[in-house]
């Protein structure tokens, strides 16, 4: 760790806004890498803020989201570092019928007026849901998406709302077979079965939250070489690298520009790859 970053976080203390045992994940790097000590508030419902299973709406976007809870935690408390996690789930956006899992971490530093995010993005999810007509069909889902190490959810339908309608947090085969035939007896045709996404059913979703929280570590370690605030990132990529061969540009990322939140100053890092000219094989001229 540089000796600047450990200058401004040394020892200090800090909240994560989480009920769903994140802190196992992030509060070990976060305690390592910056030397604060990690507070978890007590009696904080992050539901409040929106639910996967929708019988609460996400408060706007996902950061908007993950400050909204970072703000809450920090009213509460006397401490003003806030930590807060979301993610997010969905298809690919390149590749049809593959999942998506995003997860972002954020670090709000009253003290010293920085908000940083840490992000991840992949298909490592289990991210999966399913109707289902029988018994045998919902374990067959189960043991799809790795349970009973993985939870699941199982509701009459998918939009239900209505808390004797679902049940959520089955990580246990017994608890798995009587939900399916309570709920079964309720709606005999077809029921609703998906992956519990919650960090602490979700060990798949706990390492992508471990992995956003490395990147914010990250980006924290980065000082501006103006003002030595953290957080100096990449807010752009400029493309147009040159082909080795014809020289026309190409399509692959020749700089990074990196920006100071704080005071604005810009650098720009020139072929980030480490390669001054791009392959044939990828430019439009000599290989269209
Ligand atoms: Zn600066
Ligand atoms: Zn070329």
């Amino acid at each position: 760790m540089d000796t600047k970053v450990k200058e401004l976080f040394l020892n200090r203390q800090a909240i994560i806004a989480t009920m769903h045992k994140k802190e196992l994940v992030i509060a070990p790097i976060l305690e390592k890498e910056l030397g604060i000590s990690v507070t978890i508030p007590v009696n904080f419902n992050t539901d409040l803020f929106g639910t996967f299973t929708n019988e609460v709406e996400r408060a706007g976007d996902q950061l908007q989201a993950a400050q909204k809870k970072v703000e809450k935690a920090l009213k509460q408390s006397n401490v003003s570092i806030g930590i807060s996690s979301e993610g997010s789930f969905g298809p690919h956006p390149f590749v049809p019928y593959l999942p998506y899992n995003r997860e972002l971490v954020l670090l709000v530093d009253q003290e010293q007026e920085l908000e940083i995010v840490g992000y991840i993005a992949n298909s490592n999810t289990n991210y999966a849901q399913k109707v289902i007509k029988t018994v045998e069909e919902a374990y067959e889902f189960a043991i799809s998406i790795g349970f009973p190490t993985h939870g699941v959810i199982v509701k009459t339908n998918p939009s239900t709302r209505n808390v004797d309608e679902m049940v959520k947090g089955i990580t246990d085969v017994n608890h798995l077979h009587h939900v399916l035939h309570n709920l079964f007896s309720k709606s005999p045709d077809s029921l609703y079965i998906e992956t519990d996404m919650r960090a602490l059913y979700n060990p798949t979703r706990m390492k992508n939250i471990e992995l956003a929280t490395i990147d914010l570590v990250s980006k924290i370690s980065s000082l501006c070489p103006k003002c030595s605030t953290p957080g100096f990132e990449v807010i752009k990529s400029k493309k147009g690298l040159e082909c080795e061969y014809c020289g026309c540009q190409t399509e692959i990322v020749r700089s990074y520009i990196y920006e100071c939140k704080k005071c604005n100053y810009q650098e720009e890092e020139h072929y980030p790859n480490g390669k001054e000219y791009a392959d044939p094989a990828q430019c439009p001229l000599c290989n269209p």
